[in-house]
């Protein structure tokens, strides 16, 4: 085992943590106690942060309550880990493609929800939230038995644009709509005046058959945005 190797590390760390835990200065309740605390809770920090390194490929032993444990780092087997360790380096992926992944109707959001994880990425915000059938939280909604389709919501946040997927929608809101305001006007862009679209720095995108393949927005004015985002 090499001197420096995270499974040489973990079992100095594994063994240092036996020593302080088992250390006759915790018994009492003095500033040392306290002391060694502190010294254990940051044991335990380094241990999963080693942990993570870990690929768990030298098997698994049985500990209580017919779990097993890594006999290497100690990780319980389908534990979940509190931290993720990504490579500076290249791709970084951080979960997998989440569905809803339930017939069943929940009684409201929390309990409905697979995954709701947001990340800062370079500025960008992401969010994920993928849900199951539910009941509607909102008081008003409840006294209608209102109830929400299971959904995978996408939402990405870039300098002041607001783009989010829904299993129909792909809605992009180029400034945020404030509360007092009126109520924005949403129509199908066959059903609006030429005039009108003179307005609008919108090109639909289209293949050779006619086919609707995208469309770019121009964005309204992009030194403003550039500024809001940083
Ligand atoms: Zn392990």
């Amino acid at each position: 085992m090499k001197q420096n190797s995270p499974k040489a590390q973990l079992h100095r760390l594994l063994r240092s943590m036996d020593f302080v835990s088992r250390h006759l200065a915790l018994k009492g309740d003095t500033a040392e106690t306290r002391r060694f605390a502190e010294i254990y809770q940051q044991l335990g920090l380094a241990w999963e942060f080693l942990a993570l390194q870990c690929r768990h490929r030298d098997g698994w032993r049985k500990v209580r309550d017919g779990k097993s444990a890594c006999k290497v780092c100690g990780l319980i087997r389908g534990a979940k880990e509190q931290w993720l360790l990504l490579s500076r380096e290249g791709k970084k992926a951080i979960g997998r493609r989440a569905m809803p992944n339930s017939k069943r109707k929940f009684p409201n959001r929390k309990a409905a929800t697979v995954v709701n994880d947001t990340i800062e990425f370079h500025g960008a915000k992401l969010n994920v939230e993928v849900l199951n059938l539910h009941r509607s939280n909102s008081r008003w909604h409840r006294k209608h038995d209102w109830i929400i389709a299971a959904d995978r919501l996408v939402r990405l946040q870039e300098g002041g644009i607001d783009v989010r997927f829904d299993t129909h929608l792909v809605t992009v809101e180029l400034s945020k709509h404030k509360r007092d305001e009126m109520p924005t006007y949403s129509h199908f862009v066959s059903e609006l005046p030429r005039k009108l679209l003179k307005n609008f720095p919108v090109m639909l995108q289209f293949d050779q058959r006619r086919r609707f393949t995208g469309l770019v927005i121009f964005k309204p004015n992009p030194d403003t945005a550039r500024r809001r985002s940083k």
